[in-house]
Formats: C-alpha cells, sequence, structure tokens
C-alpha cells in the first residue's frame, strides 16, 4: 500500500505540438498533493519530473517520511511541467532506497512509473519476464516489473509502429494487464508522450483524476485519494474505471482506453482504516462510511452498560462518537496520540510494531480509572496492538474492557498490499470471538459483519477476501496463494 501523485501542466485548450505555456512547478503540485496521502506510507519517499525544454528527468528519492525527504532545492531542481510522486508502505521488495518509486527507464523513449498496490504474481511473472524477454531487475520493487514489461511491449510495437502515440501506449498496457495479476493503481509518464495512468482491471486501489484551470494553463492531477486533488483547490474530475487507463498529452488532450475491466472490487479496508477520513472514495465519504459502522457496531453490543465510550486513535474516533451517540453513553478520549510515533500496523515487523505500540498512546488517568470503558478500534489482524491498549487500560485502573470494531473478523491474509501476514498469525483465523477477547485481555469482543461493510460503503462493489476468503483475481496459480505472504517475500527476496 502507497500512496501516488502525477501532475501534468498543459495549455488550457488543446494546442498544435510545440506549443508552450507558462508552467509552475509540477513537482512543487506533486509534493504538496504528495503531503496529504503521508498516511498511506512512510517508508520513503520518491519524486522523478521531466523537463521538456531540456530533454532531461530529474529525481529524488529518500527513505523516511515525505517532509524530510525534499527540501526546497530539491523541488527546484525536480523541474518540469510533469512530475511523479510516491510515498511507500513496504510489503514486497527490500527496504532500500533502490526500491523507492517512481522507478525509470531508458528504453525506449524514456519511461518513468511509480504504483500503488501489489502483484499477486509478482514472483513468477519477474521469472517469466527475465527468461522470455532478457529482462535484468534492477530491484525487488514490483513496479519495476510492470514497468519493465510495459517498455517491452512499447518498444517491440516502435519496431512496426515508430514514435511514441496513444495507440502503442494502449495495446502495450493491454500486454501488461494480461501478465499482472493483482492489485496496481499506476501513474507514469513518458518523455515528450505525457502523463499516463492505469487501474487494475478491478480498481482495487483508489486512483482519481483531478484538474484546475488558471487562464491559459490547466494543471491535471492522478491522486491514490480525493483528498490531495481538493486540498490543491482542483475539482475532482472522476475515479478512474476499473482497467482504465488514460493519456494526457504535453498539448493537453485527454485520451482513454479501457485495457481490460471487469467487475469492481473496491479493497473495503480503504474506507475501514486506510485512507484519510476526509477522501471520497468512488462517490463514498469515507467519514460517513466510519460513522455508519458506529451505529451498526451498536446494534452488535448487548448484555452490558458501560460508563464510557473510548475510540482507539486515530481511526477509531468517527464511529466511536456515532457508537456512543446510538447508545447514549458518554464519550470519553482516554488515550492520546503521540504524533512523533509512526502507525504501528504499517510498520513491517513484529519487533518494530510491539516497540510502536507502546510509544504511541498516552493514557489520560482520570478519564480511565474505575470506569467500564467500551474500547472502539478499527480492526484485529495480529492482536498485539489490541493486547497492548487493554492491558493499558488495565494498568491505569479500567474496571472493565470491553473492544469493539468496525472490521468483522479478518481470517485471511490480503494479497493485494495490505500487510496482512499467513494465515496463521491472524488473530481471527484461529480462535472464537470468546477466545479472542480472553487472548487480548478484554471481557468481551463484538465485531461488525460483512453486511454492515456493505450498507456503511454503500454502493461500491468491495473486495472482501480477507473476510471471505473470496479474492476477485484467480490467485491459484500464483506461488504466493500456496506459500501465502511471509514466505513470498523471503523467497522474492532469494530470486529477484
Ligand atoms: S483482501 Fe482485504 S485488505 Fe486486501 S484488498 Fe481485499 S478487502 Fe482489501
Amino acid at each position: 500500500m502507497c500512496g501516488v501523485a502525477g501532475v501534468i501542466q498543459v495549455p488550457s485548450k488543446a494546442s498544435l505540438p510545440g506549443n508552450k505555456v507558462q508552467t509552475s512547478s509540477a513537482s512543487l503540485v506533486a509534493y504538496q498533493a504528495l503531503l496529504m496521502l503521508q498516511h498511506r506510507g512512510q517508508d520513503g519517499a520518491g519524486m522523478v519530473s521531466y523537463d521538456q525544454e531540456c530533454g532531461r528527468f530529474f529525481d529524488k528519492k529518500k527513505l523516511g517520511l515525505i517532509a524530510q525527504a525534499f527540501e526546497r532545492e530539491d523541488l527546484e531542481r525536480l523541474k518540469g511541467d510533469m512530475a511523479l510522486a510516491h510515498t511507500r508502505y513496504a510489503t514486497v521488495g527490500g527496504d532500500g532506497i533502490q526500491d523507492l518509486q517512481p522507478m525509470l527507464a531508458g528504453m525506449p523513449f524514456g519511461v518513468a512509473l511509480a504504483h500503488n498496490g501489489n502483484l499477486a504474481n509478482m514472483i513468477e511473472l519477474a521469472e517469466e519476464v527475465q527468461s522470455k524477454y532478457k529482462i535484468k531487475f534492477l530491484t525487488r520493487n514490483d513496479a519495476e516489473v510492470l514497468l519493465q514489461l510495459f517498455c517491452y511491449f512499447m518498444g517491440r510495437e516502435r519496431g512496426t509502429n515508430g514514435n511514441f502515440n496513444f495507440e502503442m501506449a494502449v495495446s502495450s498496457m493491454k500486454e501488461v494487464v494480461a501478465h499482472a495479476n493483482g492489485s496496481y493503481s499506476v501513474v507514469g509518464m513518458v518523455a515528450d508522450g505525457g502523463l499516463f495512468a492505469l487501474r487494475d482491471p478491478h480498481g482495487i486501489r483508489p486512483l482519481l483524476l483531478g484538474r484546475k484551470v488558471e487562464g491559459e494553463r490547466t494543471t491535471y492531477l492522478f491522486a491514490s485519494e480525493s483528498s490531495a486533488i481538493q486540498f490543491l483547490g482542483m475539482e475532482v474530475v472522476k475515479n478512474l474505471a476499473p482497467g482504465e487507463f488514460i493519456l494526457i498529452t504535453p498539448e493537453g488532450q485527454v485520451l482513454t482506453a479501457d485495457v481490460g475491466g471487469k467487475e469492481a472490487a473496491h479493497c473495503m479496508f480503504e474506507w475501514v482504516y486506510f485512507a484519510g477520513a476526509e477522501s471520497v472514495l468512488e462517490g463514498q465519504c469515507v467519514y460517513s462510511a466510519r460513522l455508519e459502522l458506529g451505529r451498526r457496531l451498536a446494534k452488535k453490543i448487548s448484555g452490558r452498560t458501560f460508563d464510557v465510550v473510548m475510540p482507539v486513535p486515530d481511526t477509531g474516533r468517527t464511529a466511536a462518537g456515532a457508537l456512543a451517540e446510538a447508545l447514549k453513553i458518554p464519550y470519553r478520549e482516554g488515550l492520546l496520540k503521540n504524533r512523533y510515533v509512526q502507525r504501528s500496523f504499517i510498520l513491517n515487523g513484529q519487533s518494530k510494531r510491539e516497540l510502536a505500540v507502546s510509544l504511541k498512546l498516552i493514557p489520560i488517568v482520570s478519564e480511565i480509572k474505575g470506569k467500564d470503558i467500551l474500547l472502539v478500534d478499527d480492526s484485529i489482524v495480529r492482536g498485539t496492538t489490541s493486547k497492548k491498549i487493554v492491558n493499558l487500560l488495565r494498568m491505569h485502573g479500567a474496571k472493565s474492557v470491553c473492544l469493539a470494531l468496525t472490521c468483522p473478523p479478518i481470517k485471511h491474509p490480503c494479497f493485494y498490499g495490505i500487510d496482512f501476514p499467513v494465515q496463521g498469525e491472524l488473530l481471527m483465523a484461529n480462535l472464537s470471538q470468546r477466545e479472542a477477547a480472553d487472548w487480548v485481555g478484554a471481557d468481551e469482543v463484538f465485531f461488525t459483519d460483512t453486511n454492515d461493510i456493505e450498507a456503511a460503503v454503500n454502493g461500491p462493489k468491495l473486495c472482501k477476501g480477507c473476510l471471505t476468503g473470496e479474492y476477485p483475481t484467480d490467485l491459484k496459480k500464483c506461488h504466493s496463494f500456496a506459500l501465502e505472504r511471509g514466505k513470498v517475500r523471503e523467497k522474492a527476496e532469494k530470486k529477484i
């Protein structure tokens, strides 16, 4: 899971090739958009720009947070009217700077690409590409697999078709889509050819297009969430459809094609946890969905009385407010977040997660001591976080602690970019509700169900693979399906 942004500045009226328009810095727009996507990945950030004037790419990558990755001088150096930016949440590949995106390839034309998602068939696809097309990978990142495949097919087309053009890009992307299995929301650019974006055939990860017209200049922005577009005062043009490919040329033409769209299966976890509460995905407000999940969760609570409803900050807060309202129980903030510690779930590695949990929440003892607490959080994955928080409340004098989760029990791994571990590590894959309560040290646990998720998101067709074990893509032939996530990563690192 990651955040992506792609920017191009073009003449407001589609013009003849070669006509130029005064641009500000595309990299500055991409940087500002990326700041709104920081919650989608904190391992590292990267940016690539292209300046048509001098015909050069510029890039900058750094491990860590976005604000630390780019200085003012970097943005000045990242010249041009096209830019891609990416913030990384590592699920596949290494932790080093070489695995940060966007990725660049010189042949053919010069292409840069970044994506948000995860190729479930990364291992077999990389093996096939290496042996069949004689492509050597320089990183262990699935973005490079997508990039190299796209470049390979464009190179093949160029032999018969000459210069870069939309038809060539479409037929090459159709080949990429035919080979790739998983989730991928891609932004990219071709030197002198334009900015492009692609959403996988099920639209698992979000991707939107925004636009702002300022006199003779129009700025287009592809971004993972609507908040990045609206933050910049732009209008949201659309959510890309599943399998949709868009190219925006330097002259301002917006060209679209379906390169293999199938039935939508948008990740339900975006509304539950991952996306910013202020975002609107597929026309459905994340905040409203979380409110509704809170109301629906309230209906699952029975047989107990509570002094307070208490959220686990930050994602539990919206639903906790609605739940407290529905049950007519006071809402209290008994845990404050230490803003200088990263989200614990997003960190890879159990020890990093445990350390983050113990550092990130500060208790307000007066709101905890002697109280019967209904604690509201978004989900239980491994149970580590819940166990620590329940323990923290008990340590500070809570009389009883029940745990209410807005996500139904997660029983199956995710192969599409959320770092749910092997099934054996998923708490609810192995325990009953009663056993889970005992394991985390709670008096009881309460969950919503899959119908509640559908009703709260209210419309978009959803992927619920981690809840039901039914996935939108055919995973039977993927090594990862047989091996499961943890072992896949191990194997991918050895082979690629
Ligand atoms: S399996 Fe779960 S977390 Fe993964 S994409 Fe589907 S709904 Fe989202």
